[in-house]
């Protein structure tokens, strides 16, 4: 994180509420305002200026933090990086074979407009990425994942239709894409894992949450 709010913020936030955002909420992507849940903004803001004599004059509400997170979510930039370097390792590890996006556009088109909860247990991917971020997860595997939702291949079985293509591709917690793997079907995945996976997270979302009050 540097120390300068960045212009990205300052575009969507204006250069008081985006330094309010950056150095007392610590939004520091693009992606993590449009992945953040408006309740969280709106409840840590008020905490970070409760103590702060010009609490009024910062107080932005409940509404004004949802119309940020949608700005944030339409996106000339938003993870733009991280979706080309998903598209470029895809491509090179699959071939044109497996791999029938035919460019990066297509594939950001196809991604942006992929809602941030998981396509089979329906959790919100920011409960997610806070519990990881609060280290609740022991695991080594989530060094590198859980902060996103990840792509996943519904059809998987037989090979030839196991392919990276709009038709086939929704987005999937770590969870969900670790537990079904290659081994259960989507529908029979949904059917039987995929609520008692979304109890599951937002149990541990909730006393989480309610440990830090
Ligand atoms: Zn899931």
């Amino acid at each position: 994180m540097t120390d300068i709010t960045p212009n990205w913020l300052i575009k969507i936030a204006g250069a008081k509420t985006a330094a309010h955002l950056f150095y007392d909420l610590k939004i520091d992507t693009q992606e993590a305002l449009a992945t953040s849940n408006p309740d969280d903004l709106f409840n840590k803001s008020r905490e970070s200026l409760k103590n702060k004599s010009s609490y009024i004059n910062y107080l932005i509400g409940y509404k004004t933090f949802q119309a940020l997170i949608e700005k944030a979510k339409d996106i000339d930039c938003l993870p733009r990086k991280r979706i080309k370097s998903i598209f470029d390792a895809k491509k090179k590890k699959f071939g044109p074979t497996h791999f029938l996006f035919k460019d990066e556009n297509e594939f950001y088109e196809w991604y942006k407009l992929k809602p941030q909860i998981c396509y089979y247990c329906k959790t919100e991917q920011y409960k997610i990425t806070e519990l990881v971020l609060a280290g609740i997860f022991p695991s080594k595997k989530f060094k590198k994942r859980g902060r996103n939702l990840e792509i996943e291949r519904k059809c998987s079985q037989p090979e030839e239709k196991n392919v990276y293509s709009s038709e086939n591709c929704e987005l999937a917690c770590t969870f969900c894409q670790n537990d079904k793997s290659d081994v259960i079907n989507a529908e029979l995945y949904i059917k039987y894992f995929s609520e008692p996976r979304k109890r599951f997270i937002d149990d541990l979302y909730e006393a989480h949450i309610n440990s830090k009050l």
